[in-house]
């Protein structure tokens, strides 16, 4: 788990946040262990008895809520009204062999209205030793009160990895000035969506300000050409605001960088 502030409060609602479901759920799956695992540190240790049972699925005080299926075996489209209520009254139970009890919701953001409702109510009133756990691809898709009783916690997905990664290139090649490298990179990649180049700049911006303000060195890269580089990612949000074709923005970063 990578959070230690919200591990440490030890809150009673979770979201976890990420377009990757798999990275998900393996974040929700590392933070139930922390719940019921035996060695009781702050992080756990993901190989006692507790925290593989967890991961097997058969911990007995670790329930996952998924959406069902119907009679002719096809999966719901929702996760029901009826589930969550099953859920709260399960939760005033008292755990079995850890001294929490976790509930891990996955697809959170496929409840319907009524059962984030009836969630909201368990999650205002939850028995001390409750937890939950929502899985969701954005924190938006829940209700505003729902969002409110829950920690985020964000995973990073392979993209903005690779994104992230993408800008940090961007930047070296940025201060070895070498005109030639920056627009072979920038030939490499002119086939990006809006949405990546929107979070590439924002990366970029990231490693800008850190430059800016010193946190980090990217060898013969100055203040000034950090500066000067955040107004040109003003001007390419700008452009990307008012649907400019994204090669039309490789192309001015391509060409004004240096
Ligand atoms: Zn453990």
């Amino acid at each position: 788990m990578t959070d230690r502030t919200q591990k440490s409060r030890k809150g009673h609602a979770y979201i976890v946040v990420s377009t990757n479901v798999q990275m998900r759920e393996k974040a929700a799956y590392e933070l139930a262990c922390s719940f019921v695992c035996e060695q009781g540190d702050e992080f756990p240790c993901l190989e006692c008895r507790s925290c593989r049972e967890v991961f097997s699925g058969i911990h007995p005080d670790v329930a996952e809520i998924t959406r069902k299926t119907d009679d002719k075996g096809k999966i719901k489209k929702e996760i029901l009204v009826e589930q969550i209520r099953q859920m709260a009254a399960d939760a005033y139970v008292r755990p079995q062999q850890a001294e929490r009890k976790v509930y891990i919701i996955k697809e959170a953001d496929l409840m319907n209205i009524q059962a984030q409702n009836a969630a909201l109510k368990i999650f205002e009133e939850p028995p001390a030793y409750a937890v939950f756990i929502l899985c969701s691809d954005s924190e938006e898709s829940l209700l505003p009160t729902v969002r409110s009783r829950c920690a985020v916690i964000r995973v990073k997905g392979e993209k903005e990895t690779e994104v992230s990664s993408l800008a940090e290139e961007y930047i070296t090649l940025a201060a070895k000035k070498n005109q030639a490298e920056l627009s072979a990179f920038f030939g490499k990649n002119e086939s990006i969506d809006a949405e990546r180049m929107g979070a590439f700049i924002e990366s970029v911006r990231i490693c800008l300000y850190n430059a800016a303000t010193g946190k980090k060195n990217y060898s013969g890269f100055s203040k000034n050409d950090a500066f000067r580089l955040l107004s040109l990612c003003d001007r390419a949000e700008e452009y990307l605001r008012l649907n400019v074709g994204v090669k039309h923005i490789v192309g001015l970063f391509c060409v004004l960088t240096i």
